[in-house]
């Protein structure tokens, strides 16, 4: 084996996505941790600008695998990619972003290498010399402390935030075209077309800063203080799933293990209890500032900041404050 740590990252329309960049951001943390050096694959067609992006970052190298049957995704043209390209480069691990995507091939893809997978990581850490990772059971009720065994390369998909994009280093990398071999290849799914799951939907991973609303705002008519911090703030508002299951706010908007998974560098929870099926869907935030009336709430167990009051007095207090930042 190289050794190496490999990200194979993630585009869309051949740029590069926030997960793409905390792929790299783990990869180049894991090559520190062990000493060694990473490098990014990105496939697609017409990937040559996500290819530029990750040449400006700290990484031994950049494989560029441009064909244009890889132009929409497809289990079949995927593994055809990547298995090769795997095996003759024998990295110690390939890190990958935990999408729908990468859900549906990554188990096929470890199992032609005869590699081991790890899914949905959140970190790693050496115990005793060994590395050990950290990853969700039981819906994310608890967290597995797992170390790989065997020979071979190992394939991780990472939770989304697990590794804040922030944190990728700058640097200079060369950049290789590699050819795939995919003419005549069963890709074993056509792609007739790619539209919006509904139409305006909001893309809450790209916020970096979300104002999320539970049921402690007690109705839709009181939302207007809210709307305004969320306006002030230039930021997206979100729901935990009674206000979404009310009909208070639309589903689009709904934030956890049946809503969208979003990791902004602010998160403001406000009236949210901080159930499980909710933080699964925010804990990777950079900040949370919690706005709860009740003490024991357990928001307040993952919160950086905790302010035990009504939202009510509190969300006018925070419009005040910041008209009057904005005005002077
Ligand atoms: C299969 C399954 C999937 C689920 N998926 C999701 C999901 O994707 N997302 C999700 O969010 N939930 C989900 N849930 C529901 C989840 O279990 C919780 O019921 C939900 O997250 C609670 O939402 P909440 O915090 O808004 O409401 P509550 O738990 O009712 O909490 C309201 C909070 O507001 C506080 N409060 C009340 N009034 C005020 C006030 N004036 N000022 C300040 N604080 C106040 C209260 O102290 C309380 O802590 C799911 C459940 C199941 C079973």
């Amino acid at each position: 084996m190289s050794g190496q740590i490999w990200a194979v990252v993630q585009q869309k329309d051949g740029r590069l996505q926030r997960a793409g960049r905390e792929t790299v951001a783990a990869a180049q943390a894991l090559a520190r941790e062990l000493g060694t050096t990473a490098v990014a694959v990105v496939l697609g067609d017409g990937v040559a600008g996500a290819g530029s992006e990750l040449a400006g970052m700290a990484l031994a190298g950049v494989r560029v695998v441009e064909h244009s049957r890889l132009g929409a995704y497809t289990p079949g043209g995927y593994l055809a990619a990547l298995a090769p390209l795997i095996r003759a480069g024998a990295p110690a691990y390939v890190l990958f972003a935990h999408t729908y995507q990468t859900v549906d091939y990554l188990p096929r893809l470890a199992q032609e290498l005869d590699a081991g997978l790890l899914p949905e990581a959140l970190g790693f850490q050496k115990v005793d010399g060994e590395l050990r990772w950290t990853r969700p059971v039981l819906g994310g009720k608890l967290h597995a402390q797992v170390r790989t065994v065997g020979e071979g390369p190992v394939l991780v998909s990472l939770q989304s935030g697990a590794f804040p994009a922030d944190a990728v280093q700058a640097g200079s990398a060369p950049v290789e075209q590699v050819a795939a071999a995919l003419d005549g290849v069963d890709l074993q799914r056509e792609v007739l077309g790619i539209e919006s799951a509904a139409e305006g939907t909001v893309d809450l991973t790209k916020a970096e800063v979300i104002v999320g609303v539970g049921r402690g705002i007690g109705g839709q008519e009181k939302l207007g203080p809210v709307e305004e911090l969320t306006r002030l703030l230039g930021a997206e508002l979100a729901a935990s799933r009674p206000v979404v299951d009310s009909g208070w706010l639309p589903r689009e908007r709904q934030v956890g293990s049946s809503g969208q998974t979003v990791a902004p560098k602010l998160y403001l929870a406000l009236g949210i209890s901080g159930a499980i099926q909710h933080l699964v869907g925010m804990k990777g935030s950079g900040m949370v500032i919690a706005v709860n009336k009740d003490a024991s709430a357990p928001i307040f167990k993952i919160a950086t900041y905790g302010v035990v009051g009504d939202l009510h007095e509190v969300v006018p207090a925070l419009n005040q404050a910041l008209q009057q930042r904005a005005a002077g």
